[in-house]
């Protein structure tokens, strides 16, 4: 089901979400096909108002292959550099932001690793953002 996506200053957008238990097949439904609506790369819980640590992404190269994920932890591969991404959000519609994102990232979910580089990487730090209460518009100015 399409779910509205919460736009900013909407407080769930600045609230930590709090790890999720196992009834994610619904959530993860609405995800994908909210995400899919508004032809996005990813789309958190916390977007469509539900404050669990849980996401869906696509990799812009290989779009047709959508990933959901649930309690995942990012780390970055902090020996390679950062470059600076343009990004925009579907909660702040219209505003564009240059931010800073590792270029290599593994993603863990439970046993599963996934490996990412390049705008994927970045697609997954964003969304790993919205998990933690971080948006586009604390890394700077929005792009005129
Ligand atoms: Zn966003």
């Amino acid at each position: 089901m399409i779910r509205p996506v919460i736009i900013f200053y909407d407080p769930i957008l600045r609230s930590v979400a709090a790890p999720s238990d196992g009834q994610t097949a619904e959530l993860c439904a609405d995800l994908i096909d909210t995400m899919l609506h508004h032809n996005g790369l990813g789309l958190a819980a916390p977007q469509i108002g539900i404050s669990k640590r849980v996401f869906v992404a696509r990799d812009p190269n290989k779009p047709a292959a959508i990933y959901t994920f649930v309690n995942p932890k990012l780390y970055p591969q902090r020996r390679k550099k950062e470059v600076e991404v343009v990004e925009g959000c579907l909660s702040i519609p219209g505003v564009f932001v240059r931010v800073p994102r590792y270029t290599e990232i593994m993603i863990v979910e439970r046993t599963v690793r996934i490996k990412a580089s390049g705008m994927f990487a970045a697609v997954l730090q964003h969304e790993m953002d919205h998990l933690d209460s971080k948006l586009i518009i604390d890394y700077g100015p929005p792009i005129r």
